[in-house]
């Protein structure tokens, strides 16, 4: 019998990426003696990590008049996430009842393996494929295919789990897998289920 798959996404689905990110702009405005203005243009600007960092911080230095370095972003960001141990029991209670378990992650291989990491959710599953390592991204259906082999999966029968309709939710149908959507983050979701929290999709998974 071939091992199925379950596929999650890492940021605002395993861990609180929007969170993490607010922590590291307190931190960071605070050392370099900025205020609560310069900490909540970087959170109204982040727009979910999804704006290049260059591309944020060079808007932020044109606003303030200093350059936040992007490795710094990369390696000290990571610092700041966090995973709930209700995330890590449900990841153990899907590998103790026979599945292969993959992270499949849009994003850079430092600032995204700095997260796994930093959350002990690398050593919670088989698989991390980050979409820069193997050159692709969701939802291209190829980086499933990708992960259901670096997890030694079928994706017959298998799921993904994640925030984004578009990226997680239309690349894991296109990959044939049965798809769950977390939370409230974008509108519409096409996805077969549909939960508040990860914690919640570790029970539907059959
Ligand atoms: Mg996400």
């Amino acid at each position: 019998m071939t091992n199925r798959l379950v596929c999650f996404d890492l940021d605002n689905t395993l861990i609180d990426r929007d969170g993490a990110f607010r922590s590291w702009a307190r931190w960071w405005t605070d050392r370099a003696g900025f205020g609560a203005d310069a900490y909540e243009w970087l959170v109204a600007h982040d727009n979910g990590g999804y704006r290049p960092r260059a591309e944020l911080f060079a808007g932020f230095e044109q606003r303030f008049g200093v350059r936040i370095s992007v490795d710094e972003y990369d390696r000290d960001h990571p610092t700041f996430t966090w995973v709930d141990d209700a995330v890590l029991a449900g990841l153990a209670s899907l590998r103790a009842a026979g599945w292969r378990l993959a992270v499949v992650t849009n994003g850079a291989v430092v600032q995204q393996t700095g997260k796994l990491t930093h959350t002990g959710i690398a050593d919670a599953v088989d698989y991390c494929c980050i979409s820069e390592a193997v050159g692709v991204r969701k939802p291209d259906p190829r980086i499933f295919a990708i992960a259901a082999e670096g997890a030694g999966a079928s994706l017959a029968g298998g799921w993904m789990v994640g925030d984004h309709p578009a990226y997680d939710t239309a690349g894991g149908k296109a990959a044939g897998l049965t798809t769950v959507q977390v939370g409230n983050h974008h509108p519409a979701p096409p996805a077969d289920h549909h939960v508040s929290t990860v914690v919640e999709a570790f029970a539907l998974i059959h």
